[in-house]
């Protein structure tokens, strides 16, 4: 006779019938799946149910503490406010690699571990492992001596933190259920609070090249987030950014750093300045830094400098030069005028197309494969000027990515359009980037 307190088949049932689970249903079928006792075909159908009839904020709170408690939590020992922030992934989104020298240089410790890419949006750790000797795996004991001594550490999230969440990830790929707010919030806010910051800034993304299409889902998603922060005793802010359109000019991996530190010297195109500054500004805010001046870190080179040691801290050169293409494909310009629209999507896909992106886990990435945007929505571009370029070492991916780029682009005679559908009411906060705050 079993001696689990409860049966798979009774959770889901209550689930399938629009039922509340009880907080020890919940603790109960996440351990009891953490340790193979519910068996996969029980937790899709239970996915799927929740997919189906939600989960309200208590429920996705509990369900969030247990995929915590079914690893570890990583037990920082850093003197400094601990502030981390998370994207929901986009189309050329670098903002970590600025960002996280930026805060600590302002004197918080930004403890950020991270993922690898899959699919059309980027992963941080594949664009900074095109810098010379970088390495992403680090211990417990290196990442805390790291905050304390540099302030900031990009790394490889470890094995044990939300062990539940991993498997229960794969089994929602595969099962049609990842598009459903309670469990893509939990999902992100497990990994994030097992991080143990005290602080959290979150970036959602809303447009083409983000999970989140439109930007009430987002707020959806958003608000549930920063609730399970609220609950879990983690200070937690929302930015719903767009990404509508690609951030900055380089999609890719080499040429995603290489945009970074131009950021870093206090140049870089104004969105992605933008958006580090804003996220910056919150991050300091939960931090209790409300003093520190991040642009002033941009400018004087404070930030670069904090960027530097970060990288040498973690076996890379900073001075090294970075992986370039075996083969440049260049895009034309198809008529003359102002570019009105680049879909971020076929940007995505294109470069992931080149090599910058992997299909299955574990899969290798081509570090010097991306895209280069060279316009963007606003500016004006005769025919047969180059709009991108392509950058990979297996030319014969060019036809696909081309593929991919068919219909991204848009003209207009005279002004650039103003209809994206993610920009629904209210005038954007912070230049245009940034859409909407949302703040527990
Ligand atoms: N990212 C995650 O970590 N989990 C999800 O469910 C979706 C995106």
């Amino acid at each position: 006779m079993s001696t689990e307190p409860f049966a798979a088949v009774d959770v889901i049932r209550a689930k399938r019938d629009g039922g509340r689970l009880a907080d020890e249903q919940i603790d109960w079928v996440i351990d009891a799946y953490t340790r193979g006792v519910v068996a996969e075909e029980q937790m899709s159908a239970l996915a799927m149910a929740i997919f189906l009839r939600g989960m309200d904020a208590s429920e996705t709170a509990r369900w969030t503490g247990a995929m915590i408690d079914s690893g570890d939590r990583l037990a920082l020992k850093v003197a400094r406010p601990t502030v981390d922030k998370h994207s929901t992934g986009g189309v050329g989104d670098k903002i970590t690699l600025p960002l996280a020298p930026l805060v600590a240089a302002c004197g918080a410790a930004v403890p950020q571990l991270s993922g690898r890419g899959l699919g059309h949006t980027g992963g941080t750790l594949d664009k900074l492992e095109s810098i010379p000797g970088w390495r992403a795996e680090l211990s417990t004991e290196d990442i805390s001596r790291q905050l304390d001594e540099v302030g900031a550490v990009v790394c490889a999230a470890t094995d044990g933190l939300a062990p539940a969440d991993r498997k229960l990830y794969a089994l929602r790929d595969v099962t049609s259920t990842v598009e459903s707010v309670p469990l893509i919030a939990s999902s992100i806010m497990s990994k994030k609070i097992a991080e143990g910051a005290a602080g959290l800034v979150l970036d959602v993304k809303v447009g083409s090249g983000a999970f989140m299409k439109t930007r009430e889902q987002a707020r959806e998603l958003a608000a549930a987030m920063v609730e399970i922060g609220a609950a879990h005793g983690v200070r937690t802010t929302a930015l719903l950014t767009d990404m509508g359109t690609p951030l900055g000019r380089a999609v890719g991996n080499a040429v995603e750093v290489a945009e970074a530190v131009e950021v870093l010297r206090g140049e870089g195109p104004a969105d992605v300045v933008a958006l580090t500054l804003a996220l910056a500004r919150e991050m300091l805010d939960l931090a209790g830094l409300t003093e520190a001046d991040p642009a002033e870190a941009l400018a004087s080179g404070r930030a670069y400098e904090t960027w530097c040691r970060m990288i040498r801290a973690q076996g890379g050169d900073p001075d090294a030069e970075l992986p370039r293409p075996r083969h440049v494909h260049v895009v034309e310009a198809g008529q003359t005028g102002i570019l009105s629209t680049m879909d971020a999507y076929g940007v995505g896909v294109a470069a992931w197309r080149l090599g910058a992106g992997r299909e299955r886990r574990g899969e290798p990435v081509q570090h010097a494969a991306g895209i280069r945007c060279l316009v963007k929505p606003g500016e004006h571009v005769e025919a047969g000027r180059p709009v991108f370029e392509l950058h990979t070492d297996t030319p014969e991916a060019v036809p696909a990515a081309l593929a991919a780029l068919d219909g991204a682009l848009s003209y207009s005679v005279d002004h650039p359009a103003d209809g994206d559908a993610t920009r629904d009411d209210a005038p954007a906060v912070g230049e245009g980037i940034v859409l909407e705050i949302v703040r527990s």
